[in-house]
């Protein structure tokens, strides 16, 4: 399915340093499916996922051993959503590529999903010895059921009957994340950081209280705190900006994720593994967000290959790169052919693709993505003016500038794009705790 999750108004640079505004769209992001319970929902039942970084070892998987019971005596109940431990799914995928050079995406999922499947037993051992009953359970045994696209399957619905029956019995559950059974009865994986999404999905169905995505940074930052030091941790962000974010490549929750929890009215909580403080919550947006701080967060990403192609009509195009699974990102059409975006890791299908209908199409890599989100912006003119001004006083001249009315982004040189991203949180003054959000 074509996904244009940028979908936006939509500028570009056909020639470098000439902006132009090309199309206009609103911003689009695909719908999630009903995944209401086969059964009522009970209050008082909480999921926790946590991610990699947060099970990397024994210790790591004991003391997530330990939140679970804590969180089930104080009368919850509890699943939870955890991930492969530190770099296994990495490690596995390197596997499959030093024994074949495209191995087929049933046999990775096969593979790449025992990860998750690793953390749970585990973690059920670990609170067995803690005096609680556990029960660790893959995806399909959980109930959740996907398409059949491998690697990059969506769930199309979750039945928690399995679920319900273990909480009743007053066991800890233990999802492994990440993965589900599709509906031809296949083992398929939801792309990179999907055990997100397998936790605010398995949130809507149980009609859960709250799902809090335990993580290796104290919540959502203005911008990624590996790259921006000074970068502060946001208190509450409304959905349609985290959807933006994500977009952008903020990481730290996968987009799918964001989408479910937007549908299904899901609040998440995004904190800390290693401690207890607050960290940001993704709600509705509400008045107070919008008062204050104009923009939320300047993200970036650097895996998206840019594609242009001549010579072949647009609906033609997507539908072909819709068939091949490609996600597409942003758009563009002008008079000089059709350019649009997609993962890198999409890149081998897109050429395939676009060799089968024999246009005439070159690829880009040496772009990186910088956008700048807030829900404030709507409200306030001239911050695209000041973004470029910035930009210029680099010397960084756009090459691509796409826009919702949330969000700029601009695809500038790879080599410019973590200097873009200091100059912006710094222009928007970011890092001033005066923009903090009183909130929630
Ligand atoms: P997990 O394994 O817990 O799912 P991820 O590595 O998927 O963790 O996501 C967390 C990482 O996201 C952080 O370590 C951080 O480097 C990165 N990140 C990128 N942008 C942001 C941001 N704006 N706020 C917080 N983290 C971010
Ligand atoms: N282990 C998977 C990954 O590394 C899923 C996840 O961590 O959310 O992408
Ligand atoms: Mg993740």
């Amino acid at each position: 399915m074509l996904h244009n999750s940028a979908g936006d108004l939509i500028r570009a640079t056909p020639e470098r340093g000439s902006a132009t505004i090309a199309r206009m769209a609103v911003a689009d992001h695909e719908a999630v499916p009903a995944v209401a319970a086969d059964e009522a929902p009970r209050s008082g039942t909480v999921v926790m996922k946590f991610g990699g970084t947060s099970v990397a070892g024994p210790e790591r998987l004991k003391n997530v051993a330990r939140r679970l019971v804590d969180a089930r005596d104080e009368g919850n109940r509890v699943v939870g959503v955890l991930s492969a431990m530190g770099d296994t799914t990495d490690d596995l995928i390197d596997l499959a590529r030093q024994v074949s050079d495209a191995p087929r995406p049933r046999e990775l999922d096969m593979l790449i999903s025992v990860g998750e499947r690793i953390s749970c037993a585990l973690a059920a051992m670990a609170i067995h010895d803690l005096g609680h009953e556990a029960i660790s359970l893959t995806g399909s045994q959980a109930g959740i059921v996907t398409d059949t696209s491998h690697t990059k399957a969506k769930i199309v619905e979750v039945r928690a009957r399995r679920i319900h029956e273990a909480l009743d019995d007053g066991r800890i559950v233990l999802v492994a994340g990440f993965q589900g059974v599709s509906t031809s009865y296949e083992v398929t994986t939801l792309g990179r950081g999907g055990s997100d999404t397998t936790a605010v999905a398995l949130a809507a169905a149980l009609g859960a209280d709250g799902c809090e995505i335990y993580t290796d940074v104290d919540g959502v930052f203005t911008a990624d705190p590996r790259i921006v030091p000074g970068a502060r941790k946001l208190h509450a962000v409304s959905y349609d900006e985290m959807l933006e974010l994500a977009a952008g490549g903020a990481r730290v929750l996968q987009i799918r994720s964001v989408e479910f929890a937007r549908n299904h009215g899901v609040r998440l909580h995004v904190r800390s593994t290693f401690g207890d403080a607050a960290g940001t919550w993704i709600t509705q947006e509400d008045e107070r967000m919008l008062e204050k701080a104009i923009i939320s967060g300047v993200t970036h990403t650097t895996e998206e290959t840019v594609f242009r192609v001549e010579g072949v009509g647009v609906a033609r195009l997507f539908a072909e790169l819709a068939d091949a699974q490609v996600n597409v990102d942003t758009i563009l059409q002008s008079g000089e052919g059709i350019v649009f975006s997609a993962p890198a890791g999409d890149r081998p299908a897109a050429e395939r693709a676009l060799s089968g209908l024999g246009a005439e199409w070159s690829a880009r890599d040496d772009l990186g993505k910088v956008s700048l989100v807030g829900a404030g912006m709507r409200s306030h003119p001239g911050i695209a003016a000041k973004a470029f001004a910035t930009l210029d006083e680099l010397g960084i001249v756009p090459e691509i500038v796409t826009t919702s009315p949330i969000k700029i982004a601009c695809y500038v040189g790879l080599d410019d794009v973590e200097r873009a991203v200091r100059a912006l949180h710094d222009a928007f003054e970011l890092e001033r705790p005066e923009a903090e959000r009183a909130h929630a």
